[in-house]
């Protein structure tokens, strides 16, 4: 096997990548948008959008692939990236340089791969916009050519994360190793610990700008029944793309966090009673077009689900301290209660929390 290659002036590409706070951070749905597009274009299973770090290469964006990470020694990326032009391997097994490589002979079974490489404003390679098959084939110029054109858009979403000023302060203050404690790598959601963080600095900053802020509780419906008859990997598939629905319908500056099994929050700031029930109501759709989980791809139909939800508001005078946020995720939980025994797939708003 050969191992992906260091460029000479990696120091310098590794700081600038570094220095974009990309690592460890929350899945970017305008990436997640790029790579399904990506994937269907190519009629690859797998796209990812990836950068590739001094030891790994991390995953910003993934569609069809489970691991949120990987080693950048054995990695295709690692590759890529010192290409100017699309790096493409038709059959891995053919090719010396990978016939060996563990995510060849291992999962996720890398047959054939075609990488663009993206470059940030300071003009270092830092990742790639890639497409996975685990058939040999072709990439025609077309499609390769349309994956560059995406690969641009992906550059662009890389410069401009959109993530909320609190979020974008606590990505700053915390190094990747403490970042990272606080995601969840399923989901690429903040974790309870990134819950409890943000709830307590969202609310503060809602609080000194006068506004209310709105809080979400979100459970799958029957979630039993997806591990129950297609696995607990399907299960997770589920929370994967649970969390991807709710990302891609939440506004930017909104926080997700997965704070139980397939349970999550999301903190809404700025938003009064009807503001928070329109919220709702858009997700509690997006859930119900989206959330078609393909459990079998000889066996159609996909496993279909929806989400129940839980919501209150936090009025300014209230909002921040530990027994604010006991009061209003205990409220939200509740009314969560409450949606599910009215029948799910609905909402129902606790009375807001004051102070
Ligand atoms: P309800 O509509 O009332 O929410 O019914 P439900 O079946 O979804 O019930 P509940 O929310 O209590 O189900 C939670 C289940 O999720 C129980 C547990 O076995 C499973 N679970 C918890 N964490 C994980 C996980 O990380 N992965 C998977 N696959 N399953 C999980
Ligand atoms: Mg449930
Ligand atoms: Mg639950």
């Amino acid at each position: 096997m050969m191992e992906a290659p260091i460029p000479v002036d990696d120091g310098a590409r590794v700081a600038s990548l570094r220095s974009m706070n990309l690592i460890a951070t929350p899945a970017e749905p305008a990436l997640d948008g790029i790579t399904r597009l990506a994937r269907r274009l190519a009629k690859a299973p797998m796209a990812l959008v990836s950068v590739v770090d001094a030891e790994r290469q991390w995953f910003l964006s993934r569609v069809g692939m489970e691991a949120s990470e990987a080693p950048r020694r054995t990695s295709f990326c690692g590759h890529a990236i010192v290409q100017e032009e699309p790096f493409v391997i038709p059959d891995a097994r053919l090719d010396v340089r990978f016939a060996d490589n563990p995510v060849v002979t291992g999962p996720p079974f890398v047959r054939s791969y075609a990488g663009i490489p993206l470059r940030n404003g300071d003009g270092h390679a830092i990742g790639t916009l890639c497409v996975i098959d685990t058939r040999p084939r072709q990439f025609m110029d077309s499609v390769l050519d349309a994956l560059t054109d995406l690969a641009r858009l992906a550059e662009i979403g890389l410069e401009n994360r959109r993530l909320g000023e609190t979020q974008r302060q606590l990505v700053a203050e915390l190094d990747e190793a403490r970042r990272e404690a606080l995601l969840c790598p399923l989901t690429q959601a903040w974790n309870r610990r990134g819950f409890d963080l943000l709830y307590q600095r969202e609310a503060a900053k809602a609080a000194r700008e006068g506004v209310p802020l709105g809080l979400a509780v979100l459970d799958i419906d029957h979630f039993k029944r997806i591990n129950d008859t297609h696995g607990h990997e399907t299960g997770d598939r589920a929370i994967r793309l649970f969390a991807e629905i709710l990302r891609g319908s939440l506004r930017p500056y909104d926080t997700l966090c997965r704070i139980g099994g397939e349970e999550f929050v999301a903190l809404l700031p700025g938003v009064t009673e009807t503001g928070l029930e329109a919220i709702g109501h858009k997700l509690l759709t997006a859930v119900r077009s989206q959330g078609l989980l393909p459990v079998d791809e000889h066996a159609p139909p996909p496993h279909r689900f929806t989400t129940s939800i839980g919501m209150v508001t936090v009025a300014l005078a209230a909002a921040a301290g530990a027994a604010a946020q006991a009061l209003a995720l205990r409220r939200a939980d509740e009314a969560l209660y409450r949606a599910k025994s009215d029948g799910r797939d609905r909402l129902d708003l606790a009375p807001p929390v004051e102070g």
